[in-house]
């Protein structure tokens, strides 16, 4: 895949409108909308593709695996609710365009890949758009204990079922959003950790993701 970074007028026009457009889906956190409209989607694509980069659509990034739908960035990220200098777990960073939306907001990223090519591109990639970030490679599906607790957990991929270890990785207040269902479809769910025991769940509406694998997943 051959990256370009320059960011035209056509791109930034394209950008502008893959916002309204989110505003129209219901996405109403102008903090997200203006994420959105920071992050140069299409430097996730090969050039060929930049006329791709700003339909609200997923697209293959390789090894089996996409960068999410707009929409689906914007939705999981307003759940978050996110405050800077939440310290923020994501799992499954794929080519980390919903790391830049986070660290957009001023949150403290830890983000995970399972996929060592993905991984070692994403390393790259963030870097050059001058994201800085923590990366790591392995399985996230059991959360990060060494680096916990977090306020935020988000997993980018369908779960069979929530991994407890995820929820004992939050801090009270915490919020973990986490798509669950089969491997056809997921509901999000929404998760808020109110005593070291007590939780508040919230399941919401129906999306399709890449599976989660790992040892607490497919
Ligand atoms: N966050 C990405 C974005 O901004 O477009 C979307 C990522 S893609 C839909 C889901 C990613 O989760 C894939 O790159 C996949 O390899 C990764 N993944 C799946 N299971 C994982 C696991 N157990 N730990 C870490 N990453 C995992």
């Amino acid at each position: 895949m051959a990256y370009k970074f320059i960011d035209n007028y056509r791109e930034k026009g394209a950008r502008k409108r893959l916002v309204e457009l989110l505003r129209k889906k219901g996405i109403e956190d102008e903090h997200v909308l203006n994420a959105i409209g920071k992050v140069p989607r299409h430097y996730f694509f090969d050039e060929t593709f930049w006329n791709q980069a700003y339909k609200d659509i997923a697209f293959p990034i390789g090894e089996g695996q996409t960068i999410s739908q707009p929409y689906t960035v914007a939705y999981q990220t307003e759940l978050l609710h996110i405050r800077k200098g939440d310290k923020v777990l994501e799992i499954g960073t794929g080519c980390g365009y919903q790391t830049c939306i986070l660290l957009e907001l001023g949150a403290e990223v830890y983000t995970i890949e399972r996929q060592e090519k993905l991984y070692l591109r994403t390393i790259q990639v963030l870097p050059h758009m001058g994201y800085k970030t923590n990366f790591f490679c392995g399985d996230g599906s059991k959360g990060m204990v060494k680096y916990a607790p977090f306020d935020k957990i988000i997993v980018t991929a369908g779960a069979p079922f929530v991994p407890e270890d995820m929820l004992k990785q939050l801090t009270i207040g915490g919020i973990l959003v986490i798509p669950v269902g089969d491997e056809q479809s997921q509901q999000m769910v929404t998760i808020l950790k109110v005593g070291d025991q007590d939780y508040e769940k919230i399941v919401l509406d129906t999306f399709r993701f890449v599976p989660l694998v790992g040892d607490k997943a497919w």
